[in-house]
């Protein structure tokens, strides 16, 4: 993993939200600040519970309604993505404001990054197709990651070992 791109990549994400919302004339408090740079670090995909609990440990009396607001100004402005998740709480990811695929966890409800080298040719041929202008997508895969695989396969084991006395 190269941590200097990675740093660098949400310095500039940090700087295009700050511009943006400049330009709207919208008052970035600190506590603001510290929500966009949770959101722009592009580290996972956080809820707005988990945004709320990280700048709390910097300003203590944040609410949980700045935290809301400031989700809900970016999502219009198209400087976050918004990702549901089945039976959870919405994700949001600012470091990648465009949609991209994810395969998410349905136990654990962790959320992974997709890498799908396919799909501009897949975009590219819908558009031909079709004679559609695409403008979005949305492609998610769900499943059971690995961790919950195995903890699913251990209680199993506990069980049977129970029976089995
Ligand atoms: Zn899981
Ligand atoms: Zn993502």
């Amino acid at each position: 993993m190269n941590t200097h791109s990675d740093s660098e990549n949400s310095l500039s994400r940090m700087e295009e939200m700050v511009s943006k919302l400049r330009a709207l004339e919208f008052r970035l408090t600190p506590q603001r600040m510290a929500v966009l740079e949770v959101l722009a670090a592009g580290e996972g995909h956080p809820s707005v519970k988990e945004v709320h609990e990280i700048v709390k440990r910097k300003f203590p009396t944040t609410s949980i309604a700045t935290i809301y607001k400031t989700v809900n100004l970016l999502k219009r402005i198209n400087e976050i993505l918004e990702i549901s998740i089945p039976g959870g709480s919405k994700r949001y990811e600012g470091g990648k404001p465009f949609p991209h695929p994810h395969v998410i966890c349905i136990r654990c409800k962790k959320v992974i990054d997709l890498d799908l080298g396919p799909l501009k040719d897949i975009t590219t041929r819908i558009a031909d197709d079709t004679g559609f202008e695409i403008r979005s997508h949305r492609l998610d895969f769900f499943g059971v990651c690995g961790d919950c695989k195995s903890r699913e396969k251990l209680t199993q084991k506990q069980r049977r070992q129970r029976h089995d006395k």
